[in-house]
């Protein structure tokens, strides 16, 4: 194992022992789940979005393997001061990182802990599972929720 894949894994084991976004956010928050049956990943995504547009606070609650939930952790840490569209933007490009696709590195930041998982094909659901939940929760999240405009 190369030492960037060491460290990678480290990312990995600690975020999903230790997560730092874990837990649920009271009302507004917009909540969504999601869950990857191939594994057994649930998943809860809690996310508020403040006047300015962009995601001001989100948590995750649920339980699944260390890749899942070190995903779901390191994407919050990701989208968090981001406007929706730009978290949609990311998703895109984490999810083409992850099949092995082209992908835009620069952006990707720490996420990049979890690159490893495109030689992982029964895992790449795993590592998905968060985003495809942040973009479900996106899509029922067109309009802003108050009407104050
Ligand atoms: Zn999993």
């Amino acid at each position: 194992m190369s030492l960037m894949e060491q460290i990678y894994k480290t990312v990995i084991l600690e975020r999903s022992r230790h997560p730092r976004h874990h837990g649920a956010l009271p009302d507004p928050a917009t909540q969504h789940e999601g869950v990857n049956p191939s594994c057994g990943d649930e998943l809860r995504l809690s996310l508020l979005t403040g006047e300015d547009g962009t995601i001001t606070d989100a948590r995750f609650q649920g339980h699944g393997c260390a890749i899942s939930q070190a995903s779901a952790d390191l994407m919050i840490d990701a989208i968090l001061g981001k406007t929706h569209a730009q978290a949609r933007d990311l998703a895109h490009n984490f999810k083409s990182m992850i099949r092995g696709e082209a992908h835009d590195t620069d952006q990707l930041g720490e996420l990049r802990a979890l690159s490893g998982v495109q030689q992982l094909h029964a895992r790449v659901k795993c590592a998905t599972l968060p985003w495809t939940t942040l973009e479900a929760a996106l899509a029922g999240q067109e309009e802003p929720a108050s009407d104050e405009r």
